[in-house]
């Protein structure tokens, strides 16, 4: 078969789903890819919250990423040339962001790409040769291959009784957790950095409305430990939002004003540990992973995995 016939599902619309997409697709490919948000971001994902002084957005996922391979120096240059990413020196000499916010390269990638939106795959299926993905609409259409781009955690669940290989290497990666609060201040904190380090409950803050293009009312990210977050997973969001606005008054040693947004999001499955395989193909399932559990827990890594799969599907395809 070559790959100009193949239907390929992609499980994720993530940055790891997104760049296998578009290799796919620059091979003749047929894709089309499958995610339970409402749009493009996965864990690179922004939220606007309205206010009295106007919208306030906070990257509550990534904060800011790198580029130390070539791959991917070459794809943030073209980030870069189209003014979809700029560099964030607070956070680093080599730290870049999306702008103006962290979603907007991911948006970019989803442009021309056949998305469905708010549709979970539920399971798995075989119908002859063919695969179909079960979601609460009911089954897809049949599909040559399917990719999933999902956290380990999620990707073991839907590869459970299908490949046991694939489904024993994701079930053996762990992604730590991370409770995320936004908060967001009538007035300018008096803090002379824009960035700050783990120190106890807090893993890092950051003024999100410092970062290059946003120029909106006071914004900050604040994110707890993974230690923090680990012990402290199923508690509600509003004791998790106080508990970190504590840790941050402690921290800068002053009190803090009340503030006009204070949101906490639960993202149980945050930070992959680092991987050994950029990507995993099945060519006798036609099944593939990918994302960042496989190749590291950066951003970086899961726009190389994806990259990577599309490759070794191609390679597979073209035997
Ligand atoms: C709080 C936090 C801070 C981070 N900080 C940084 C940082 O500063 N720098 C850095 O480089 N990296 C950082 N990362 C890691 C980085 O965000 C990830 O490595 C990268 O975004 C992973 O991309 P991905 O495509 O592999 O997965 P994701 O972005 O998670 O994409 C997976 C997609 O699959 C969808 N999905 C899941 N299950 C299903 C299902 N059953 N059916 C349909 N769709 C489904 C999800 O909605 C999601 O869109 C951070 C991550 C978090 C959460």
């Amino acid at each position: 078969m070559t790959l100009s016939r193949r239907r390929i599902a992609i499980v994720g619309a993530g940055l790891s789903g997104l760049s296998c997409a578009g290799s796919l697709c620059l091979g003749g490919a047929e894709v089309q890819l499958f995610d339970k948000s409402r749009g493009p971001g996965g864990r690179m994902s922004t939220r606007r919250v309205e206010t009295p002084l106007g919208t306030v957005s906070f990257d509550h996922g990534a904060q800011y990423f790198t580029a130390r391979g070539d791959g991917f120096r070459a794809e943030v240059a073209r980030w870069a040339a189209e003014g979809l990413a700029a560099p964030w020196p607070a956070a680093g000499p080599e730290a870049w962001v999306g702008i103006p916010s962290m979603n907007t390269p991911v948006k970019a990638l989803a442009e021309g790409q056949s998305i469905a939106w708010s549709t979970a795959v539920e399971a798995l299926s075989r119908d002859g040769d063919a695969w179909r993905l079960k979601t609460p609409e009911g089954l897809s259409r049949p599909f040559d291959s399917v990719v999933l781009a999902l956290p380990a955690e999620q990707a073991a669940a839907l590869l459970s009784g299908w490949d046991a290989d694939l489904a024993a290497r994701a079930a053996a990666s762990r992604t730590a957790p991370c409770w995320t609060v936004m908060a967001a201040f009538g007035e300018r904190l008096p803090i002379a950095t824009d960035t700050l380090g783990e120190d106890g409950v807090l893993g890092w803050a950051a003024r999100n409305s410092a970062k290059p293009g946003r120029g909106e009312p006071e914004a900050w990210v604040l994110q707890a430990s993974p230690d923090w977050s680990r012990h402290h997973l199923e508690d509600p969001a509003e004791a998790v939002g106080q508990a970190l606005l504590a840790a941050f008054a402690g921290r800068i040693g002053a009190p803090l004003p009340e503030p006009m947004v204070l949101q906490a999001h639960r993202w149980r499955y945050a930070r992959s540990s680092a991987g050994s395989d950029l990507a995993l193909w099945s060519g006798a399932a036609q099944l593939g992973c990918c994302g960042d559990w496989l190749a590291g827990p950066r951003i970086e890594c899961a726009w190389d995995s994806g990259q990577a799969l599309a490759q070794l599907m191609t390679g597979k395809a073209r035997e």
